[in-house]
């Protein structure tokens, strides 16, 4: 009995590790049990760069196998790096939400290929309120194949006064099988994390409305690699996150708008980005220390003499993606012609990333693994 006790102590006074990985605009995220067991939510884009890095991360999480593997949808930079990581270390559960709603794949031969991973593991549907049960976590599924969780989760459930502001968009462009992505919110103790992978506004506001079932969380990691397709503050800011971590590639997220939902999100802390957002400019990018990866000197040389054209204020805190405004993809791309020095899509080789460890007291300790720089947030 004493034995037992004083194990759990122990787990209890372990950390939940949270490795957020740069996939250049893609998505793989690492979580780490207090337990030891893992859950790796997408895997990145195709080809040797972001497997190189999720096997980097592994290997300095001293994590020999993956015990759940989320797939939160079947887009290229979220599923294109599992056939290759499958064949370099251990999966024993598969997680998605089911057949993808989308007639061609973004990874040719995709679907064959997961199928025979999962003849050899376990593979299961999620829905909303379903559990993933990995040991020591309480991780709760939110959104799945375009449903939303409906019954609250404990002490959530109260009216949401950010519904009254909400605007729809017009997602006749967006790709189909982003709303059905997997959201989990994952809680180690007191400590509550999010991620919703690429769920769209519009499914937020079904998610959020009229009644918020999730409550807040300390951190929030930016839905959608903060593009503008994504990231309501019918979401975010009921979430009330005390730090936002966006997953944004140089030229991928870091959109007008998605900043100015951050910056007006009461009791926000800090974000902390994957990299440098030529999107954001000299006015919206944190400080370099918050930041893991960054452009190369001339890009950002260039951009802060050059502004990208689509920073703007004074719209109601939006900038192109507003109805009635051009998409902002096609914003980016046309200012990327002006603002754009020798810059590259992405970098290859070797990236860094941003450490979590979380307590399930609710304090949390982040890293950005380029600098060392390190900052503690403490139980509220
Ligand atoms: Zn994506």
């Amino acid at each position: 009995m004493l034995l037992l006790a004083s194990v759990i102590l122990a787990v209890a006074q372990k950390p939940l590790d949270i490795y957020f990985m740069d996939m250049e605009g893609g998505h793989a995220t690492l979580y780490v049990s207090p337990s030891g067991q893992s859950m790796l939510i997408d895997t990145g884009s195709p080809g040797d760069r972001d497997v190189d890095r999720i096997m980097a991360v592994l290997e300095a999480a001293g994590v020999k196998q993956i015990d759940y593997m989320v797939l939160s949808h079947y887009h290229g930079d979220h599923v294109g790096g599992l056939e290759a990581l499958a064949k370099r270390i251990p999966i024993k559960h598969y997680v998605d939400h089911g057949p993808s709603v989308e007639p061609r794949e973004q990874v040719p031969g995709f679907q064959k290929m997961y199928a025979d991973l999962y003849e050899k593991a376990p593979r299961t549907i999620v829905k909303p309120g379903d559990k993933i049960p990995v040991a020591g976590l309480d991780i709760t599924v939110v959104t799945s194949a375009n449903q939303v969780l409906k019954k609250p989760m404990a002490g959530a459930g109260k009216p949401n006064p950010a519904c009254a502001a909400f605007q729809p968009r017009d997602e006749s462009r967006v790709d189909p099988d982003n709303p059905q992505s997997v959201g989990l919110v994952i809680a180690n103790g007191k400590f509550r994390t999010i991620n919703l992978a690429d769920f769209t506004w519009n499914s937020e506001k079904e998610l959020m409305c009229p009644n918020n079932p999730i409550g807040t969380v300390d951190l929030y990691l930016t839905s959608h690699h903060g593009i503008d397709q994504s990231g309501s503050p019918a979401l975010v800011h009921a979430l009330h996150p005390r730090v936002a971590v966006m997953h944004n590639g140089t030229r991928k997220g870091g959109a007008a708008s998605t900043y100015a939902t951050l910056h007006s999100s009461p009791g926000l802390e800090d974000i902390w980005q994957l990299h440098w957002a030529w999107n954001g400019g000299i006015e919206q990018n944190p400080a370099g220390i918050y930041i893991a990866n960054l452009d190369d000197k001339e890009t950002i040389a260039n951009v802060i003499q050059n502004p990208p054209t689509q920073l703007q204020f004074g719209t109601g805190g939006r900038g192109p993606g507003a109805p009635g405004a051009p998409p902002a993809a096609t914003t980016a791309t046309a200012a990327a012609g002006a603002g754009r020095g020798p810059g590259r899509a992405g970098h290859t080789g070797p990236a860094f990333w941003i450490k979590v460890s979380a307590m399930a007291d609710g304090s949390f300790t982040i890293t950005n693994t380029r600098n060392g720089f390190s900052k503690t947030y403490g139980t509220k």
